[in-house]
């Protein structure tokens, strides 16, 4: 079964993306493993995305969709595969569609995770972290046992790093929400999009998850 797993940053896209290659047995296959993997390799198109990278530039589309075909043409996505982070864009979205018809894979599901705008805040602003002793925490999933107080240390005085801080993560999540929007547009015009609520506990949301990837092998 071919996939790609959607949801702006916090949606929980990594976890389930974990659940899904665990039993489904498909690979996953992420943008920055496969540039990672095309730059040790060697290959042409790793060595041209790499030299595009050492001069801090955007590598471009041909390249990038080159890495894609490269990795999605090996033996072991025969069983199917799960994408993450690419597409990115419309136009890289339509290379995909080419891609895939030359290799006979063609997509059977995009899922986005959907989790509302003030849960992400909450959950990606959550981290603190003790200035005395940098022992880290998180207001929903690791609170201090005492509010206010480090548990290791005892300390009172906490900070967050620039990319938990609240503007920070607000724009991170309107940049992705706004790469987003035209892809879910383009697969959903496609009839095979299908948006799973992700404001509920994982194990329930993979529940959903399965529900629709069963209905593939079937
Ligand atoms: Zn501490």
């Amino acid at each position: 079964m071919n996939l790609i797993l959607m949801g702006l940053p916090g949606a929980g896209k990594g976890t389930q993306a974990e659940k899904i290659i665990d039993a489904y047995h498909i690979p996953h296959i992420s943008t920055g493993d496969m540039f990672r993997a095309a730059m040790a390799a060697k290959t042409e198109l790793g060595q041209q995305a790499k030299s595009y990278m050492d001069k801090g530039e955007l590598v471009p589309d041909e390249v990038t969709c080159g890495i894609v075909k490269d990795r999605l043409g090996e033996d072991d996505t025969a069983v199917g595969y799960l994408l993450d982070g690419f597409p990115r864009t419309l136009s890289q979205a339509e290379a995909l569609e080419t891609i895939n018809a030359d290799l006979n894979k063609p997509l059977d599901g995009v899922i986005n995770i959907d989790v509302d705008p003030a849960s992400l805040m909450e959950r990606l602003t959550g981290r603190f972290i003790c200035k005395n002793c940098g022992a880290t925490y998180h207001k929903l999933y690791k609170p201090t046992k005492v509010e206010g107080t480090c548990d290791r240390c005892g300390g009172h005085e906490f900070f967050q790093r620039d990319d938990d801080k609240p503007e920070t993560v607000k724009n991170r999540l309107a940049v992705n929400e706004k790469m987003n929007t035209p892809l879910l547009k383009f697969y959903g015009d496609k009839g095979i999009l299908f948006n799973i609520d992700g404001n509920r506990d994982i194990d329930v949301v993979f529940e959903d998850i399965k529900k629709v990837l069963d209905s593939f092998t079937k």
